[in-house]
């Protein structure tokens, strides 16, 4: 089955404005507008005004980039490994030249506060740093002599063209996730940015072309679950990288997996924060209004229900109830902005639906962030942020991914109960607990079914090192992104073993052969 997407309305928006600056696709080395006709609105959700019109890729659109991915893997593959790594060292330079103007355009389409897009362009250089590392990482293994004159090494391949999917909430991260160690492991890729803010793909592509990057190997296409279909049909695409909701990411793994092709696709999440009464409730508070709140809830690893042990609800819920009500929301590029407006009109209105139900199944709203006027930007995707207590693990605002500044309190009476409840939740993303107890840690670690667990750390997310992924239906495929998971995934594994007839180190068995099982 597949799932419907939310259509982006043309009609919502201040201004719709015809000669509006279009997005277009980014192919062999340059911007091509493509065969389409469909198009659609980009707008900035602070002031609610259309700033842009993308073209939405047809199969033609896609079948143009894999070529021209295709055709540059040939050369780009043949290319040593340390020369590969020299582009990414320019690419590099030229992110850190353009961080500023990156996180400005993350801020014009996103929404997210200004400071927290230049953390997000940050976050993403840091891949690219490590993908800079690739000699090092294709390095293989040696055994010499397995056998009598015969030697065995092993050794990484690229894989050819693969692509790229990503979710609105990083433009830039995500994408980043991908695409710097596939082309660093000797691959081309094409990406396919959201359609809702897919801007500063575009830029990216320019300043990889910039950097030298040869043409072809790396391509972006706009566009929506057309082009993701031709993607996943096309024969020449052999790996598909996707982040984004569990239901799409369940879709496309079970499509790409059908037609032979490796996938790695990053789903949705209901993190946990859990408070032990033994923690500092001043740190504790601190750490959940910055981990639900940033970005406006709008992170994969944002804490959405804290679990609070024990009899301390309510004392938690008083320092926290005030701190949500003075969060200042307003457009991402005031410095004084805590948060910024939701990405479009139409997930506003489904987290206000999330809402209304949390108050309709008995949970306590104890801050309502609906209806938040924000002075010069009536006009804006703006919701406050929202507190709910007494949550049950049947409310539909516990079971489902809400994706806005809503954060839910569940109380527990135990430690046990705590970590069956996140146990038995469907996602397995990210997880945190408060203590100052070091036992209750470590066992907290070791039993907890959840990909990043954060002990007195609100928002696990590993560095470039190490790998990102969840556990549960927040991950399908065996493959976590970046770090070393992500070189096995784009590359593949191939042993060579070798033995030349005629040397002194023992390979003189010449001519009988051998029906039995090879041993030593
Ligand atoms: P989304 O699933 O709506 O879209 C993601 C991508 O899939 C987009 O490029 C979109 O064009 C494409 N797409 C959408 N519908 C499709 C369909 N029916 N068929 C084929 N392709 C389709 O996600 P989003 O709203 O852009 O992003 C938010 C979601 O992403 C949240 O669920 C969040 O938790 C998740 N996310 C997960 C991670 C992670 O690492 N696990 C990271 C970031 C975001």
């Amino acid at each position: 089955m597949q799932p419907e997407r939310e259509q982006i309305s043309p009609a919502i928006g201040r201004v719709c404005q015809s000669d509006a600056h279009r997005i277009e696709h980014f192919v062999n080395g340059q911007r091509s507008a493509g065969n389409s006709t469909r198009e659609i609105n980009v707008f900035n959700p602070a002031t609610g005004e259309v700033i842009a019109r993308a073209v939405m890729a047809t199969r033609a659109d896609v079948g143009a980039a894999v070529t021209a991915a295709r055709g540059a893997f040939y050369e780009w593959s043949a290319i040593p490994a340390i020369k590969r790594a020299r582009f990414l060292f320019k690419f590099k330079e030229l992110l850190d030249e353009h961080r500023d103007e990156l996180a400005a355009l993350i801020t014009e389409q996103h929404g997210k506060v200004f400071s927290d897009a230049q953390g997000e362009v940050q976050r993403g250089i840091e891949v690219v740093e490590f993908a800079c590392g690739i000699p090092q990482l294709l390095k293989g293994d040696y055994t010499e002599q397995i056998g009598s004159g015969i030697d065995n090494w092993s050794l990484r391949q690229p894989l050819g063209v693969v692509a790229g999917i990503t979710p609105f909430n990083f433009p830039v991260m995500v994408p980043m996730w991908m695409y710097p160690i596939a082309i660093a492991c000797g691959n081309t890729f094409v990406l396919k940015p959201s359609e809702r803010d897919p801007g500063p793909s575009l830029r990216v592509a320019e300043l990889l072309c910039e950097a030298g990057l040869p043409n072809g190997v790396f391509n972006v296409v706009q566009g929506d679950k057309e082009a993701v279909d031709a993607l996943i049909e096309h024969p020449d695409v052999e790996a598909l990288s996707f982040v984004g909701s569990t239901p799409i990411a369940e879709y496309i793994h079970a499509e790409s997996a059908l037609r032979g092709k490796r996938v790695q696709a990053l789903g949705g999440a209901k993190n946990h924060l859990v408070v032990m009464p033994d923690a500092d409730l001043e740190i504790v508070s601190s750490a959940l209004i910055g981990a639900a709140y940033g970005s406006a809830g709008e992170r994969c690893m944002a804490i959405s229900v804290a679990v609070v042990v024990g009899n301390i609800g309510n004392e938690l819920v008083k320092r926290l109830a005030p701190r949500v009500r003075a969060l200042k929301v307003t457009n991402g590029m005031d410095p004084e902005a805590d948060m910024g407006p939701l990405v479009t009109a139409q997930h506003k209105a489904r987290v206000e639906g999330y809402i209304e139900d949390g108050v309709r199944e008995g949970a306590r709203l104890v801050v309502d962030g609906r209806g938040v006027s924000v002075p010069k930007y009536e006009q804006g995707f703006f919701l406050g942020g929202t507190l709910f207590d007494e949550v049950t693990p049947q409310m539909r605002i516990y079971r489902e991914e809400i994706f806005g500044p809503v954060l839910c309190v569940v109380r527990v009476p135990n430690f046990k109960s705590a970590v069956e409840l996140i146990n038995a939740n469907s996602f397995g993303n990210g997880v945190s607990c408060y203590t100052n107890d070091g036992s209750v840690a470590q066992e907290f670690a070791h039993k907890i079914k959840i990909g990043m667990v954060g002990i007195n750390v609100p928002i696990p997310v590993p560095m470039a090192w190490h790998s990102f992924g969840g556990w549960k239906r927040s991950l399908f495929g065996g493959y976590h992104a970046y770090g070393e998971e992500g070189v096995r995934f784009y590359t593949r594994h191939k042993s060579v073993m070798q033995r030349w007839y005629g040397g002194s180190s023992g390979g003189t068995e010449k001519g009988s052969p051998s029906f039995n099982m090879p041993t030593v």
